[in-house]
């Protein structure tokens, strides 16, 4: 399972992902923390990134980027990963989409967790109080000056891909005011609706009880279609009409393995069909 947690700082993005690691046994990526790693080893990230991270601005979409494909690739994040902090960008979000074709790997899901942000400074303070509580070092950027600069960011340069991931019907919104558990349920319930596949028995009576009813203007077309095809790519563009016709019911990714396959048959028996034509002359 691979998804983006979205969400102002405050949002409970940590407290969301650390949970959905236990249940999925994904990884949790998040920027933030890998930068505050870097900063506390002194690595040349890290000093690149000190003071823009202390003041609440952003880090450089390169340096991010490069941490992001490096952490990609390694062993853990095989199984699946939530990526929290990241995209923070527009930019961002398309270099993610790059990197993600070019290792092969598809987005499961974008949830944006929204909230009031009235609650947001009262959170962090929260946060502040029990860090310390627990002889924890504070953040630097956990102050009110930096959280102001962050909300900032946030709504100028994060907020945008709310559309970015909408437009794609990637996006889920859940409710970040309800209880961590309320929040943590609506989380799983969009999940489970979006990763997991249907029954396939579940999904062949539902092919059954409800046959596809032809409008009258696809059968017109389907009608001229059947005209044209009188050429040896006829079965390939029937089964792939038919492939596309039970994209509903069937896996998109299915109908065109079985449209490819067809396709194939086709192109074999056109040659077929050319070299009895071409040895007959
Ligand atoms: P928050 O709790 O505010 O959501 P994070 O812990 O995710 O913050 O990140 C802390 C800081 O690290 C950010 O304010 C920013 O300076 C830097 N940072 C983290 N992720 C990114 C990113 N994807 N792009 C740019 N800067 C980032």
């Amino acid at each position: 399972m691979r998804l983006i947690l979205l969400g102002p700082p405050g949002a409970g993005k940590g407290t969301q992902a650390q949970r959905l690691v236990q249940k999925y046994g994904i990884v949790q990526l998040s920027t933030g923390d890998m930068l505050r790693a870097a900063v506390a080893a002194e690595t040349p990230i890290g000093l690149k990134a000190k003071d823009v991270m202390a003041n609440g601005g952003l880090v450089s979409d390169d340096i991010v980027i490069g941490i992001i494909s490096d952490r990609l690739d390694q062993e853990d994040a095989r199984n699946g990963f939530i990526l929290d902090g990241f995209p923070r960008t527009v930019p961002q979000a398309e270099a993610l989409d790059r990197l993600l074709k070019e290792k092969g790997l598809r987005l499961d899901s974008v949830i944006e967790l929204r909230v009031n942000e009235a609650v947001l400074l009262q959170r962090v303070e929260t946060r502040i109080a029990e860090m310390q509580a627990r002889g924890e070092a504070v953040r630097a950027d956990d102050n009110a000056q930096a959280l102001g600069k962050r909300l900032e960011a946030y709504r100028a340069q994060t907020e945008p891909l709310v559309h970015y991931y909408g437009d794609k019907r990637a996006l889920a919104t859940v409710d970040g005011m309800a209880s961590i558990d309320e929040v943590t349920a609506q989380i799983s319930r969009i999940l489970e609706a979006q990763v997991q596949p249907k029954p396939k028995k579940a999904a062949n009576a539902a092919r059954k009880t409800a046959p596809a009813v032809k409008s009258p203007a696809k059968a017109k077309s389907a009608g001229k279609k059947g005209k044209k095809a009188a050429t040896a790519k006829r079965p390939a563009l029937r089964a792939k009409s038919k492939a596309k016709s039970r994209a509903g019911t069937r896996t998109a990714a299915k109908a065109k393995k079985a449209a490819k396959k067809v396709t194939k048959k086709a192109k074999k028996t056109a040659a077929k069909r050319r070299n009895r034509l071409t040895k007959r002359r």
